[in-house]
C-alpha cells in the first residue's frame, strides 16, 4: 500500500494532500488512457480533476463518443450504467458502488413492469435517473435538458407514461400541454426544499432571482424566475452575471457556476446563506470522494456490469434520445 492509499477516508485532506491525490489521478488517467466524467453535483476537487463536467445529457453524450479505454464515472450508479450500456466493450468504473439515487430507487423494475403491461398502448418515456432495468422497459429516455423536446416528438394521438420523477412529469405536462400517466417517484434532495425558508431568504435578498431544477416540487417551481436543467441553470447565470441568484438544486452546482462567473452572488436554497444545514446536498453523490476516485482508477474497480439482455434492450431508448438531442 502506498502513502496515498494509506490515507484514511475520515481524515480531512489539507490542500497539499488534495494536490498530491489530484496529481496521482492525473498520472494514472494518462497511463491507462482513461477519461474521468463528473457530474455537477460531485465535490469541487472531483470536478476540478475531471476531463468533463456536465449534466446527465452531456455526460451521456461524452460517454457515447469517448475513445478512452476506460471510463471513470464520478457520479451515481445509474449514470455509470448508462455509460456501460453505450460502451459494452469498455471498462466502466465508479468510485463507490453505494452512490445510488433515491429517484432511481423509487421505481422498482417489477412493479414498473406491471404498470407498463397494464397500459400497453402507451409510449414509455423515462427520465435517465432510473436503473438499466427500467430503461430496458422504456421506449425513449430523456433528461431534464431535453424532456420537453422528447415528449413533443411523440405523435399527439399516442398516450404517454412518464417515469420515475412525478415533479419533472408535472412540469413537462404543464409546458407541453400533454396529459401523461405519471409514476409516483421523486428525488429526496429536490423534495427537501422548504418553501418557507425560500421565501424567508428571498425577503432578505429581494433582488435575487430564483432558479430551480424541474425535479423540485410545484410550489418551488412557481416561485422561480427560471426553470431548467443543471446546464440550463449554469447558462442562465452566465447570461446575467450582474444578478444575484437563489439556486434550487443540489449545492454542488455552485462550484461550476462560481468558476464560470467568479463575481456572481449565489445563494443555495433552502438553507441560509452560509449553507450550514447542507440539506441541499445529495448524500449519494457525496459518497464519492477524491480518495475513492484515486483508489478506483488505480485498482480499476469497482467495475460496472450490466447483463447483456438488459443492456441490449436499454440501448435503443438511450440512442433514440441521443439522436433527438443532436
Ligand atoms: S440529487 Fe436526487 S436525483 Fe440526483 S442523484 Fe441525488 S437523489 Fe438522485
Amino acid at each position: 500500500m502506498d502513502k496515498l492509499e494509506s490515507i484514511q477516508e475520515e481524515v480531512k485532506l489539507d490542500e497539499a494532500g488534495k494536490v498530491a491525490l489530484m496529481q496521482e489521478i492525473d498520472q494514472l488517467r494518462k497511463e491507462k488512457n482513461a477519461v474521468i466524467l463528473a457530474h455537477y453535483y460531485q465535490e469541487p476537487e472531483i470536478q476540478d480533476v475531471a476531463d468533463y463536467v456536465g449534466d446527465s445529457l452531456g455526460l451521456s453524450q461524452q460517454a457515447a463518443k469517448t475513445e478512452a479505454d476506460m471510463i471513470v464515472f464520478a457520479g451515481v450508479h445509474f449514470m455509470a450504467e448508462t455509460a456501460k450500456i453505450l460502451n459494452p466493450n469498455k471498462k466502466v468504473i465508479l468510485p463507490d458502488l453505494d452512490a445510488g439515487c433515491s429517484l432511481a430507487s423509487s421505481c422498482p423494475p417489477e412493479s414498473f413492469g406491471e404498470f407498463v403491461k397494464a397500459h400497453p398502448d402507451h409510449v414509455v418515456v423515462t427520465y435517465i435517473n432510473c436503473s438499466a432495468e427500467i430503461k430496458a422497459l422504456s421506449d425513449i429516455v430523456c433528461t431534464s435538458s431535453n424532456a420537453l423536446k422528447i415528449v413533443n416528438s411523440i405523435p399527439k394521438d399516442r398516450p404517454i407514461i412518464f417515469a420515475p420523477d412525478k415533479n419533472l412529469g408535472k412540469y413537462v405536462m404543464k409546458q407541453t400541454g400533454r396529459e401523461m400517466l405519471l409514476w409516483d417517484g421523486a428525488c429526496v434532495v429536490h423534495e427537501a426544499f422548504s418553501i418557507d425558508k425560500l421565501i424567508e431568504i428571498h425577503k432578505s435578498h429581494p433582488e435575487a432571482e430564483i432558479i430551480a431544477h424541474p425535479e423540485s416540487e410545484e410550489h418551488i417551481l412557481q416561485t422561480a424566475n427560471y426553470i431548467g436543467s443543471t446546464s440550463g441553470m449554469i447558462n442562465y447565470v452566465k447570461k446575467y452575471p450582474e444578478k444575484e441568484f437563489i439556486v434550487a438544486t443540489e449545492a454542488g452546482i455552485l462550484h461550476q457556476m462560481q468558476k464560470d462567473v467568479p463575481d456572481v452572488k449565489l445563494i443555495p436554497a433552502p438553507s441560509h446563506e452560509d449553507n450550514t444545514c447542507a440539506c441541499s446536498e445529495c448524500g449519494y453523490m457525496k459518497v464519492n470522494t477524491l480518495r475513492k476516485l484515486y483508489l478506483c482508477i488505480k485498482h480499476e474497480r469497482p467495475e460496472i456490469d450490466v447483463p447483456r439482455t438488459i443492456r441490449e434492450r436499454a440501448l435503443l431508448p438511450i440512442e433514440r434520445m441521443l439522436e433527438i438531442s443532436k
